[in-house]
């Protein structure tokens, strides 16, 4: 069959679909579907149109505004495309920000001689640490306006690409970081930039936001703009291979919570649901691998991908309850970003199970398809806590020195938290002492999943 005639067929296909009204939460099962019929033609003629189970009716199909940004080169071996990729946007003049680990582990070498190579001159910026702040970006504003780079390299883990995305508004745009706090405050364009993950966490490689902290407050501010968005995530499995196990463990929680907070957002959404359920399966089946056996580049495949495609998820359904309470856990008691979301995202699942069970069945569904609805909250969240024990992480707020008397403040500082607002049960100072309660006592909750 001629193409347009398949791509009219589609449309016939996908109208007859929308005729229902109601598409569904795994609208993710269409767009497969319907790509297979639009690639491999008609089996059958599709009328009458399939009737879709009921299941996947279940949820009003939700509109979306969505652009696939950054080019996205995955595969064993391809840091070393750095400088081919750098000179496809005619760079001659680079700044990589990369932080002191990935300078260890020898990573950063591996890519500056990979943009040498190319005949491009490299400059570097390292003086900054993990939870970048606003003075560490401006310390990096300061090397780009001396070196004057035309493309910038975020090689490293979440901070390193954060850090390089910050500096990337305030050299492009002026004034400092705190101008660009929220969505949508770039003022000019930007220095296109390549991101080169060596973790497989936070998928800030594929997301138009930094996370910078104030440097007085240690308040975490998301800074978005669709500028500000990488040009390039290469993403190579072989650098992450060099994880410390502490690091693999943290990173690895993180990138399975952006998977289970995006999939139950408000702004979820039929692109949305596709990466995070995707995500999840690649997470949680890569997980306990690389836990195990931190060489096995298979599974160190399987995070690294997921966490950007949790990433992707994020882009376009934000996150949720469990960052909007871990934030508070980070600025107030130091603990890291992802303990400090691995411990509460099981109370978060049950709390938003007790509505959306149906949600996290279907999350759940390739990684056990055999969960009844009204068991997939509890399962889940057995299932993390499981995770947490396997990373060798805390799974209570007693045992990270957080007390009772903690909790009021704490719960004020969460309710103000702006990624909260993407929750899909409305949050406040009540609902979530209650979160940090449970955290806190941790009653009755099993390590191993049933
Ligand atoms: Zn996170």
């Amino acid at each position: 069959m001629p193409l347009v005639s398949q791509a009219g067929s589609l449309c016939h296909w996908f109208h007859r679909l929308e005729a229902y009204g109601t598409v569904s939460a795994d609208a993710d099962l269409f767009f497969s579907a319907g790509l297979a019929y639009a690639v491999r033609g008609p089996r059958l003629r599709p009328s009458p149109a399939p009737r879709p189970p009921k299941t996947l009716r279940s949820t009003p199909m939700q509109p979306f505004d969505f652009q696939l940004r950054p080019r996205i080169v995955f595969g064993e071996g391809v840091v070393e495309r750095l400088g081919q990729l750098a000179r496809q946007h005619d760079a001659r003049r680079v700044l990589m920000v990369s932080d002191e680990g990935v300078v260890s582990a020898g990573h950063f070498d591996a890519g500056r001689r990979a943009l040498e190579a190319a005949g491009v001159e490299v400059h570097a910026f390292h003086d900054f640490g993990e939870n970048p702040t606003t003075d560490m970006v401006q310390a990096g504003v300061a090397v780009a306006r001396r070196v004057q780079p035309d493309l910038l390299v975020g090689l490293g883990g979440g901070s390193s690409m954060d850090c390089c995305k910050g500096i990337n508004f305030v050299y492009s745009c002026g004034g400092s970081m705190h101008d660009y706090r929220g969505v949508g405050k770039a003022t000019a364009d930007m220095l296109p930039m390549i991101a080169v993950p060596t973790t497989a966490g936070t998928g800030s490689e594929a997301q138009s936001f930094a996370l910078i902290s104030d440097a007085e407050t240690q308040v975490k501010m998301a800074c978005g703009d669709p500028r500000a968005a990488c040009s390039v995530a290469l993403l190579d499995p072989v650098l992450t291979l060099t994880q410390p196990p502490k690091v693999t463990a943290l990173t690895g929680i993180d990138a399975l919570s952006h998977a289970v907070e995006t999939y139950v957002t408000k702004p979820r959404n039929p692109m949305s649901l596709t990466f995070s359920r995707r995500a999840f399966t690649l997470l949680s089946e890569g997980f306990p691998k690389v836990l195990d056996n931190p060489d096995d580049l298979e599974a160190r495949s399987q995070m690294q991908l997921g966490a950007c495609l949790a990433g992707l998820a994020i882009e376009t359904s934000m996150l949720g309850a469990a960052h909007a309470v871990a934030n508070p856990l980070t600025a107030r008691f130091d603990i890291t970003h992802g303990q400090a979301v691995g411990v509460m995202l099981p109370h978060v699942v049950r709390f938003n199970g007790s509505r959306h069970a149906q949600w996290y069945a279907q999350l759940m569904s390739d990684h056990d398809p055999s969960v009844p609805a009204e068991e997939a909250p509890d399962r889940l969240a057995k299932l993390l806590t499981h995770f947490l024990s396997l990373a060798g992480l805390e799974d209570s707020l007693a045992k990270l020195a957080v007390t009772a008397d903690a909790i009021d403040q704490l719960s004020a500082d969460a309710a103000g938290q702006w990624t909260g607002t993407f929750n899909p049960i409305v949050l406040d100072e009540g609902n979530i002492a209650e979160l940090y309660r449970a955290a806190l006592s941790d009653v009755a909750q099993p390590r191993q999943p049933s």
